[in-house]
Order: structure tokens, then sequence, then C-alpha cells
């Protein structure tokens, strides 16, 4: 791809998130995170070059050959894919900024276990069902708060930060917008409670509207490498 390209792309996604979080209000932080499973390294470094230090992958495998080759950047990396047990260990070593698809209790403590062993620790993120779909991972609503209270109290080499939610498959933005406050409103609890800091929500298709409902982080492939 073009750098010329790349440059508009971008520039674009952050004006828009400029706006929608200005209307929201201009204390309202929002990070961006460029999501490169559609994209190759070479974009990766074009991003870079412009600007971008935080990429996120929804593959260990494709995270680790990223992490490994793009070793001389400082970049951040994020992992925001369902991750089976067999790849903890792989996953641990590439020692991600934030781990976002943290999603069962019995995840975590499979996770936090191998943690312990290696004398780690992870930062993560709880990753909620937020429209209730079948095809989606996370806890459930309801689940969500005790979920959240109980690996920050059993797992201690887990470092939960918040939540993350993949906006409701729909071309109803009502519904979007509602799996958004859904998610914002057990955020806004646990921002509380436990100083939970980051509510991770929005894709290219929704990230305005995310922000519009409290969203602080952001995670972005095709509207940036397409
Ligand atoms: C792929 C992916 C994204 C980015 O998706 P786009 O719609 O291309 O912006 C964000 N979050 C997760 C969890 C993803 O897997």
């Amino acid at each position: 791809m073009l750098k010329e390209q790349l440059r508009k792309n971008l520039d674009k996604v952050i004006w828009n998130i400029e706006q929608a979080r200005v209307s929201l209000s201009e204390h309202h932080i929002v990070k961006l995170v460029a999501v490169g499973k559609y994209s190759d390294e070479e974009n990766i470094k074009i991003l870079y070059s412009l600007g971008q230090r935080a990429f996120g992958e929804n593959q260990v495998q494709q995270l680790e050959s990223r992490t490994k080759s793009l070793e001389e950047l400082p970049l951040e990396w994020h992992m925001m894919g369902t991750l089976q047990s067999n790849k903890i260990n792989k996953l641990i070593e590439l020692r991600p900024t934030l781990f976002q698809s943290l999603d069962s209790l019995k995840l975590a403590q499979a996770l936090n276990q191998r943690l312990e062993h290696k004398n780690q620790t992870m930062s993560c993120l709880l990753q909620i069902n937020s429209a209730k779909e079948e095809s989606k991972s996370g806890v459930s609503i309801e689940e969500a708060e005790d979920i959240y209270a109980e690996i920050t109290e059993s797992c201690p080499q887990i470092k939960l930060k918040g939540l993350m939610s993949i906006g409701a498959h729909s071309e109803n933005k009502k519904e979007i917008q509602k799996s958004f406050e859904t998610t914002y409103n057990i955020y806004d609890k646990l921002n509380k409670s436990y100083k939970a800091n980051i509510c991770s929500m929005g894709m290219s298709n929704d990230y305005e509207l995310a922000i519009q409902c409290g969203s602080n982080l952001v995670r972005i492939g095709s509207k940036i490498f397409k």
C-alpha cells in the first residue's frame, strides 16, 4: 500500500476520533490501536513512521512473527483474539502490552497459574459479550462484575485494567448503541470499585458511536489498512 494512502486513512480516522471525543468532553482521551490482521509488516512500519505506536493482532502466531520481526521498533502490542489454552505459554513469552480478550474465569485461572510459574504478570481486559451473541466470546453481562471481582481477588498475576467488547453485529444503530451503553455501565461501576480505566469498544464501522458511549480505546483495522 502506498504511504500516501495510509497517511490519508490514518488522518481520517484520527480526525473522526477527535470529533467524537470532543463532542463528549475535551478531557475524554481516546487511544487508537491499529489492528494489522489485514495487512503486512511493511505497512506497520509505514504507520510507525507516521506516528502510530500501538498495534493489535488477533492470533498468537501472527503476534509472534510481528513482534519478532519488528523488534527494533518501540511499539506496543495488544492481543485481541480468542486464546486457545495451548497458546498460553507462547502469549506469556511475547509479553504483550495488553491482552484484551480474557473471556472466561477458567482461562484467567489457567493464565494466572502459568504466569505464576514464570514469575510474570500480564495486563488484561475482561471481554464481555454485551449483545448476547452466540458467535462471540466473552462473559455475560449478568456475570461480568462477579467474574471481574473473582479474577481480581484470586488471580494476582493478572492485572485487570477494564473491559473489552465488540459492538452488536447489526445494521440497527440503536442496537449497537445499546451494546456499547451496556458495556460502559458495567465499566463505570468497575471504575469506581476496582479502578478499571480502560473501556475498549469500537471498530472500523462503529468507533465514533462507541466513543460517544464512553469508549477510551478503539481497535481499528480495515479503515486504516484497506
Ligand atoms: C479485527 C478486529 C478488530 C478490527 O476490525 P475492523 O473492523 O477491521 O476495524 C477489532 N477488534 C477485534 C477483536 C478484531 O478481531
